[in-house]
């Protein structure tokens, strides 16, 4: 017992990448892994936003969607004001 589970969830982890990239913009996020870091686009699929996938500070990696601070080094990798609100003015 436990090691289907184990096996699982290598499998699971290894089908969503390691590491993660977002945009700056709208929020979007694609996993992906070491070996495929040259293959991210350089701009968002959805909105052609910057799409960030190191640390500005540090050059470390995120390993969380979700991330808004660098875990190597505390700096801001986005504004807060960018996840998940696309900025559009009223009426227009
Ligand atoms: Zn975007
Ligand atoms: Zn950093």
């Amino acid at each position: 017992m436990g090691k289907a589970a184990d096996w699982l969830r290598e499998e699971r982890r290894k089908t969503l990448g390691d590491w993660v990239a977002f945009c700056l913009k709208c929020g979007f996020a694609q996993r992906y892994f070491d070996e495929s870091e040259g293959e991210l686009p350089a701009a968002c699929p959805q909105c052609q936003g910057e799409i960030r996938s190191r640390c500005p500070a540090c050059d470390a990696r995120f390993s969380s969607a979700f991330a808004v601070d660098c875990e190597a080094c505390g700096a801001e990798l986005r504004p807060p004001i960018a996840f998940g609100t696309p900025i559009r003015k009223p009426g227009r």
